[in-house]
């Protein structure tokens, strides 16, 4: 919520620019972990690229790549683990896949039937057309439709965090209190459906690019969301958001101390308008660092309205009569 939390409450650890985590690897070891975000990022890109025809249709593809995106993120947690605080335990872990096949199914229905397709249909009844966008170079579309959901979602995540009946919405993904792979799909379902929201079905890319882009910001935000211990160098982290960065978005500091880095995947967008921060959170989570339950964060944005009806009916419930 909105309130900061109490000054007993614990004080993250903020490291500074050179982010000295995993010093004990030794120096070639932790250059080859920093650069598993890029690499993978690459994998993914060379993937889409080159698929053939068939596996671009196929319509499993975007869902196996993901998971996979995912199950590997989640395997460096265990080999490479950034804080042991953050370690997945089988609640955490269950909640994630949870959260990771209600985004695949209910949420990815919504954002189609409510987003996807209309917006579809005004493109046709308007005569948008725009077939120039696929004579563009594969990579140039990818990071074009990586850009337009970036944008979007860079919007909504900071309104969220100013409008406070939106960040009611966005609160539940605050109130996690471990970092881990598939903590990125964690939230309210209101939340989870507002931030899939795009303009990218208004487009004609090539479909290959589409899947690019969003694997790519599956691997980007993974990883920014990961207990894993790779701090990727300056030609990745100018650009795509990492774990120092979003860590400190979820700082348990201060509800104030949230408003920065807003960037899912695209942190340069903060380092345009201005709400880059540097640093580093080791401790994350809202209000005293209350870890709520799938029910509590599925309620939690009707939690104020329900507490108003329960208040008004116990002032208008008649007094109890005295024996
Ligand atoms: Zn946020
Ligand atoms: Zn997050």
């Amino acid at each position: 919520m909105d309130q900061p939390p109490a000054s007993s409450a614990p004080q993250p650890a903020i490291a500074g620019d050179d982010g000295a985590v995993g010093q004990d690897l030794g120096g070639i070891k932790i250059t080859l972990v920093n650069l598993i975000p890029p690499a993978t990022l690459a994998a993914v890109v060379l993937f889409w690229g080159l698929a053939p025809e068939a596996v671009v249709e196929y319509p499993w593809t975007l869902v196996f790549v993901g998971v996979a995106i995912m199950a590997w993120i989640q395997g460096l947690e265990g080999v490479f683990e950034r804080h042991e605080g953050w370690r997945l335990n089988r609640r955490e872990f269950a909640t994630d896949v949870f959260y990771v096949v209600l985004s695949y199914t209910a949420i990815a229905w919504l954002t189609s039937t409510l987003a996807d397709k209309p917006l579809v249909s005004i493109k046709e009844s308007l005569g948008i057309a725009t077939p120039w966008l696929k004579q563009l170079p594969f990579l140039v579309q990818a990071a074009l439709v990586l850009f337009l959901i970036e944008f979007g979602q860079y919007w909504m995540h900071r309104w969220m965090h100013n409008w406070h009946p939106l960040w009611l919405t966005h609160a539940p993904h605050h109130h996690i209190t471990q970092l881990n792979a598939l903590k990125g799909a964690t939230g309210n379902p209101i939340e989870l459906f507002l931030i899939s929201l795009s303009v990218v079905a208004l487009f004609d890319f090539d479909p290959a690019a589409v899947f690019c882009g969003l694997s790519m910001g599956g691997v980007i935000s993974g990883f920014a969301h990961a207990n894993v211990r790779s701090d990727p160098p300056r030609f990745y982290s100018f650009f795509f958001t990492t774990i120092r960065h979003h860590s400190l978005h979820h700082t348990a500091l201060s509800y104030e101390d949230t408003r920065c880095n807003y960037g899912n995947s695209l942190i340069v967008i903060d380092r345009v308008f201005g709400t880059y921060r540097e640093g580093e959170s080791s401790i994350v989570g809202q209000d005293e660092r209350k870890r709520l339950s799938i029910y509590e964060q599925f309620m939690f944005p009707f939690q104020p309205l329900i507490d108003g009806i329960k208040a008004g009916r116990g002032k208008s419930a008649p007094a109890p009569r005295s024996p």
